[in-house]
């Protein structure tokens, strides 16, 4: 059975390239029947913290990346890492190492001057000198001196590396906290991890990894290295490109099915399909169709990818996104216009939940149009033009769209000008604004009395 894992360290947001490679993970899992596990790496004391545990919840859960088992933290496990060290210590497989600090930093100093790239000697690896009795030792993991570590990742093709090139690599801390190395080896491990799915910055760990899994003796399992996410400018992703949080776009009025549709598209792809739900990815999704480049965000895509979700998207559902951008906007929606008439209304002609409540907000109270506006439609042919449409609007039987329509047709005869002559005016003295819907809509929603109180008032 496929297992998978989601492993952040709770150092911050969640990212978008965090959130992609969690995507991958779980999409792998549920494609093939299996578990998909969450782990939360918190061994790094200082930059953990809760917010960021919450952050990681909050943004898997609006993506609807369920996971199966878990949460699993490294915190609670220290017991198993020390047990497992000790077990190698027993078994000669590691050492204590008594370098202190300083030692260590005069090591690398003299191997850069010669022009070593450096790498911690295996000074206590043999030594029989007897232990000072003020340093807390590290363990450390007797690597191999020769041969070669292997293995033929998913996405990257055969990696090899020289075991010369490796170090003796700290396993647990002389606070008795475990190595990133150590740790994910044995969650992963403990945990029946079949396919680690992660970053392609990890890659360089991997062979350390599967150093430490020989030395306990365990199978290995497959690795599959995602390349990373670029921004515009060809440097990775970070908060200079925009919004990299999850959350940020939930908060923003993004869909949570686009995101996860354009997550799926960044260095993933099957055939030329751009537009599919979270089932067709699971069906579809397999690890030899992700890129070997890294991928570029577009923001711009996704703007417009959530616009073809949110176009789609019920406008019941829509109401409950919109409702607190509209209260930030000091709207009442409770009264006024129908507030899902009105999405329906406008969710062809916006992006996001946030642009739909802009749009919306002139039904819920007016509007002052810029002074730009007022100076090119406030004329006084317009105001003579537009006091005869209000006699007929006052009058109307019928408050309903196709009346209304009539009414402006008729006035639009009888003053012998264009369309546009009144519509324009009409426009900007109810909305404030010139790009709306069409206008006979707009009315409608807005009431009579509600358009003729606006009407008078900017007349006046
Ligand atoms: N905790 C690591 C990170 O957030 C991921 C480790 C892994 O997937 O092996 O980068």
């Amino acid at each position: 059975i496929v297992r998978t894992r989601f492993a952040p360290s709770p150092t911050g947001y969640l990212h978008i390239g965090g959130a992609r490679t969690a995507l991958f993970s779980w999409a792998y899992a549920r494609k093939h029947g299996g578990k998909f596990v969450l782990r939360i790496e918190d061994t790094d004391l200082e930059r953990s913290t809760k917010a960021s545990i919450q952050a990681i919840h909050e943004g898997m859960s609006w993506l609807e990346l369920d996971y199966d088992e878990g949460p699993f933290y490294q915190m609670e496990r220290l017991q198993r890492y020390q047990e497992v060290a000790q077990q190698l210590l027993e078994n000669g497989q590691a050492y204590y190492c008594y370098a202190s600090k300083e030692e260590l930093e005069q090591m690398r100093q003299q191997q850069l001057a010669v022009g070593l790239k450096p790498r911690y000697d295996g000074r206590w690896r043999d030594s029989k000198q007897t232990p000072p009795a003020d340093v807390k030792p590290v363990i450390r993991l007797k690597n191999p001196l020769s041969g070669y570590v292997s293995f033929n990742d998913l996405i990257k093709g055969k990696i090899s590396v020289a075991n010369q090139e490796l170090d003796d690599l700290v396993l647990i801390r002389s606070d008795g906290i475990p190595t990133y190395n150590f740790s994910v080896v044995l969650d992963d491990l403990d945990m029946n991890i079949t396919h680690v799915i992660r970053g392609d910055d990890h890659v360089n760990n991997t062979p350390r990894q599967i150093n430490i899994l020989k030395a306990l003796d365990a199978g290995l399992p497959e690795y599959a290295h995602v390349p990373m996410i670029l921004g515009a400018n060809g440097e990775r992703l970070s908060k200079r490109h925009g919004a990299v949080s999850v959350t940020q776009y939930r908060d923003d009025g993004y869909l949570p099915e686009a995101l996860v549709n354009y997550l799926a598209r960044l260095g993933w792809s099957h055939g030329d399909e751009e537009i599919f739900s979270r089932e067709q990815l699971v069906e579809w999704f397999d690890l030899a169709s992700i890129s070997r480049s890294p991928a570029k965000f577009n923001p711009e895509k996704l703007h417009w990818l959530n616009q073809q979700y949110l176009k789609k998207t019920d406008s019941n559902r829509l109401a409950g996104l919109v409702k607190p951008f509209l209260s930030r906007d000091d709207c009442n929606f409770d009264q006024g216009p129908d507030l899902i008439a009105v999405i329906d209304l406008l969710k062809e002609r916006v992006n996001t939940a946030e642009e739909l409540a802009d749009a919306a907000v002139f039904f819920f109270r007016p509007l002052e149009p810029s002074e730009e506006l007022r100076q090119q439609f406030y004329t006084l042919e317009s105001k003579t033009i537009l006091s005869e449409l209000l006699k007929k609007l006052i009058q109307l039987e019928n408050w309903s769209r196709d009346a209304i329509h009539q009414a402006i047709k008729e006035t639009v005869k009888e003053q012998g000008v264009k369309f546009p002559k009144v519509a324009m005016p009409l426009r900007v003295m109810v909305t404030g604004e010139v790009h709306t819907p069409s206008i006979d809509a707009i009315l409608e929603l807005l009431g009579r009395d509600e358009t003729l109180k606006r009407m008078t008032v900017q007349m006046d």
